[in-house]
């Protein structure tokens, strides 16, 4: 299941753009208002009308209870562990998927509300407003997936397990089943994210291979814990504990790239930068290729602050980080150094490219129209160049070649870029 936590995120290879809105609804963009209210509104008209239609049988209440059960066990054996920033995955579709498969759609929609007020009230702080959105996007993704697999497979929900596992097309319509649910659920949480953060790239919220293959796992999960239920409920007594250690190593997993993270942009935070930095020029000095760094300050950033406010001024940071992010390829490491400074290393590049590649990234900044409290803020950024072997052995020569190329820039008048001995 994908949900967005209080930071919206959107993940890439361990760097993520983020943009962290603590602010209750009222303080939502409108876009974000609009949008949220339109999901929450055809939820709840889904809902209502699901729950009219459907008959109340107790041979869809035992599994159903069953199900949501398990779902709530699975939240309470992880919830010490907390939740990654950003738009997370979890193993909880394990318990959606076979409720809109072998239940009426109404039972799809109503599933995320138990469990949401047990994640709301035990697991994970969270606004409101946010828990009340991840709701409705499982919801009607569980119900539209459960529709539609009831237009295909007549025989769904009619408690007879000869059609999932006898018929060779039964585990396949569930597989399908399981993607529009994966899809639908994506799709409506990286909408809400790209309305909040629209310098975010689609790729980026809609998953690297590394989401998808999260997404696959959980899928096949999904479909398991179906047909074990529709052989008998009392199996999913079974099927519990390897879904709960499976959700135990995902959010650990998380977790772990969360600690890499630089949480108020979503870059590499300092020390995984350097981690990561100090492989790759160790490799690139074997190989003999070329390789620059880039250290990027924001110029009287101080002034931003004390003009407009560390919110905005907080709002300017991501606004950069993201520009700089996007602009150079998946390959480079782009981290937050702290304060207003960047890092990215850019490995492969030789000299005339890594001018090149510094000057774009300062144009860009310098045309950033960031939105202020009333006026619009516009920032520039001081660049100092590195390359290696010409002004650096290892790393750390080359940060402190870097950062005497971004000295000279701040010296000669800012807004510019400089290698360390000269300007350009
Ligand atoms: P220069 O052009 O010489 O770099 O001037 P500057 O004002 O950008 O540099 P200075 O080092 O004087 O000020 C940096 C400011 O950045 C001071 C600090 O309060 C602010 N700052 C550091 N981290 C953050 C942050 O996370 N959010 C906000 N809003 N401000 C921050
Ligand atoms: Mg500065
Ligand atoms: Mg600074």
């Amino acid at each position: 299941m994908s949900a967005v936590s209080d930071t919206v995120t959107g993940d890439r290879r361990g760097a993520r753009l983020a943009r962290p809105r603590r602010w209750p609804f009222v303080g939502q963009p409108p876009l974000v208002r609009a949008y949220v209210t339109f999901i929450v509104g055809v939820y709840v008209v889904a809902l209502v009308h699901g729950v009219l239609v459907t008959p109340v049988r107790g041979a869809d209440l035992y599994p159903f209870a069953g199900l949501v059960l398990c779902g709530g066990v699975c939240v309470e054996a992880t919830r010490r562990l907390g939740l990654p920033p950003g738009v997370s995955r979890d193993m909880l579709s394990a318990w959606w998927l076979p409720i809109a498969i072998l239940l009426p759609p109404a039972y799809a929609l109503i599933a995320p509300i138990p469990l949401s007020v047990v994640l709301y009230l035990r697991a994970r702080p969270m606004l409101l407003f946010r828990r009340v959105f991840n709701t409705a996007a499982i919801g009607l993704a569980g119900g539209i997936a459960s529709v539609l697999f009831s237009a295909v497979v007549p025989s769904a929900g009619s408690h007879d397990p000869r059609w999932l596992i006898g018929a060779g097309t039964g585990p396949v319509y569930a597989v399908a089943c399981g993607l529009v649910f994966t899809a639908v659920n994506i799709a409506v949480v990286a909408v809400a994210v790209r309305a909040a953060a629209p310098e975010s790239r689609w790729r980026d919220l809609l998953g690297d291979r590394e989401a998808m293959t999260l997404d696959l796992v959980e899928l096949c999960a999904g479909v398991l814990v179906t047909i074990a239920c529709a052989l008998s409920p009392m199996l999913l007594l079974i099927a519990l504990p390897p879904v709960i250690l499976l959700q135990r190593s995902l959010l650990h997993q998380q977790l772990q790239t969360a600690a890499c993270t630089d949480a108020k942009t979503g870059l590499l935070n300092a020390a995984a930068w350097h981690r990561e930095a100090a492989t790759v020029v160790t490799r690139t000095r074997r190989t003999g290729h070329p390789l620059a760094v880039l250290i990027a300050d924001v110029d009287h950033f101080k002034r931003v602050n004390d003009t407009h406010g560390h919110l905005v001024g907080d709002q300017v940071l991501i606004g950069v980080a993201g520009t700089l992010r996007t602009q150079v390829r998946e390959s480079d490491l782009v981290g937050r150094f702290g304060g207003e400074e960047f890092v990215v290393l850019l490995p492969r590049t030789d000299a005339a490219e890594a001018m090149h590649i510094a000057e774009r990234l300062r144009t860009r900044v310098a045309s950033l129209s960031l939105p202020g409290d009333d006026t619009a803020v516009r920032v520039t950024i001081s660049i100092g160049v590195a390359l290696l072997g010409e002004h650096g052995a290892d790393l750390v020569e080359l940060l402190a070649a870097a950062d005497l190329g971004l000295y000279r820039a701040k010296e000669t008048g800012r807004d510019r870029v400089c290698v360390t001995a000269q300007r350009v």
